[in-house]
C-alpha cells in the first residue's frame, strides 16, 4: 500500500462523484481515513452498508473535522451554502476543493466563505454517467479521464500540487485552466450537447404518431445515446445551466444560427450548403483522432 497523499478526506454529498472517489481512493491506498456526509438518513444507511466510507457523519461539519482535504460533491447550487456551514470547523492549512461541473460560480459563492487559513482549489473530473446517488459510484470511473484543476489567483502551488496528485492516484489525467476558458470549453463539450440531447428526447416524447418504445426500438447508436444523456440528474444540470449561463447562452446562440442555415438549406435544396457544412465537420474529426 502507498503512502496516503491525505490522511483524513471528508466527502460532503454522497452520491455518484463522492461515491466513485471514495472506491478510488481505497483502491489506490490514497487516503488514511474516508468521511462522508450525505443530508438523508437513507443515503447514510446505504454508504455505510456499501462501505466505502470509513465513518459517516449526519453534520457537515462533523464530517469536516480534523480532514486535511474536504471535497464538496453536491450539486453546483448548493456549494456556496455547504462551505459557509463547514467554515467554523475547517482545520488550520487543510484544503477545500470541490467537483462542479461550473467553475466560475462555485468559486464567486464558496471563496468568500473560507477562511485565510485553508487552501481553496475548485477542479473538475471530466468523467460521469447518467446514474446518480451513492449505489451508482465505482473505483475505475476517473481512470484515463481528465481533471480540471482551476487554482485561484494566487493559490498556494503546494497545495495546488498536492491535489494533482490525488486526482492522478485516482487514475486521471491532470490540467490547469482559468475558470471562464473551463466554463466556455465544458459549454461546448457538454453543457449545450445535454440541452440538445434533452430536446431530442422532448421532441420524440411530443411526436405522438411515434411511440416511445418504437423509438428505442429503431434508434441506432445516436439516438440511442441521447437518451441515455438525457436520462441524467435534472437537479445536477438545472444547476449546470442557471449557474453557466453566459457560456451555455453563447455557445446556444451560435448553435442556433447554424441550425437555422442548415433548414435554410434543406428548405430550398441548397445541397451544396449541406455537402460543405458536412465536409468541414468531417474533417475536423479525421484531424482529432
Ligand atoms: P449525485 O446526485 O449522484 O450526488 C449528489 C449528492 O449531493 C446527492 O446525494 C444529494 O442528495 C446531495 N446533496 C444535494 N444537495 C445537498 C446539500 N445541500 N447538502 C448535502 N448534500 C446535498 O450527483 P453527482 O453526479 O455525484 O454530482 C455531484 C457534483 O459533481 C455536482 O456538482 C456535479 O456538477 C459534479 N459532476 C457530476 C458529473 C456527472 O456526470 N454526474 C461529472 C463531473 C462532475
Amino acid at each position: 500500500m502507498s503512502t496516503p497523499i491525505y490522511n483524513r478526506v471528508a466527502l460532503i454529498g454522497l452520491g455518484l462523484i463522492a461515491g466513485s472517489m471514495a472506491w478510488a481512493m481505497k483502491r489506490g491506498g490514497v487516503a488514511g481515513e474516508i468521511v462522508g456526509y450525505a443530508r438523508s438518513e437513507e443515503t447514510r444507511d446505504t454508504v455505510r452498508k456499501l462501505g466505502f466510507c470509513d465513518r459517516v457523519e449526519d453534520s457537515a461539519a462533523a464530517a469536516c473535522e480534523g480532514a486535511d482535504l474536504v471535497v464538496l460533491a453536491v450539486p453546483v447550487g448548493a456549494m456556496g451554502g455547504v462551505a459557509q456551514e463547514i467554515a467554523p470547523v475547517l482545520a488550520d492549512g487543510c484544503t477545500v476543493t470541490d467537483v462542479g461541473s461550473v467553475k466560475r460560480d462555485v468559486i464567486d459563492h464558496v471563496a468568500p466563505h473560507l477562511p485565510d487559513n485553508v487552501h481553496f482549489v475548485p477542479a473538475h473530473p471530466l468523467a460521469g454517467t447518467e446514474h446518480s446517488g451513492p449505489n451508482a459510484g465505482f473505483a475505475e470511473l476517473f481512470d484515463n479521464k481528465w481533471t480540471i484543476i482551476v487554482p485561484v489567483p494566487g493559490a498556494d502551488r503546494d497545495a495546488v500540487a498536492r491535489l494533482t496528485s490525488f486526482w492522478q492516484a485516482l487514475g486521471a489525467n491532470t490540467d490547469e485552466m482559468d475558470p471562464e476558458h473551463h466554463d466556455l470549453v465544458l459549454a461546448v463539450t457538454s453543457h449545450t450537447p445535454h440541452l440538445i440531447a434533452y430536446t431530442m428526447v422532448g421532441v420524440a416524447d411530443d411526436l405522438g404518431r411515434v411511440t416511445d418504445s418504437e423509438v428505442i426500438k429503431y434508434s441506432a447508436a445516436g439516438f440511442r445515446d441521447f437518451t441515455r444523456i438525457a436520462a441524467s440528474d435534472p437537479t445536477m444540470w438545472r444547476d449546470v445551466f442557471l449557474t453557466n449561463k453566459d457560456a451555455t447562452l453563447e455557445i446556444l446562440g451560435r448553435f442556433t444560427e447554424e441550425l437555422f442555415a442548415l433548414q435554410r438549406a434543406i428548405r430550398t435544396g441548397d445541397g451544396d450548403h449541406l455537402f460543405d457544412y458536412f465536409t468541414r465537420t468531417r474533417a475536423i474529426r479525421r484531424g482529432i483522432i
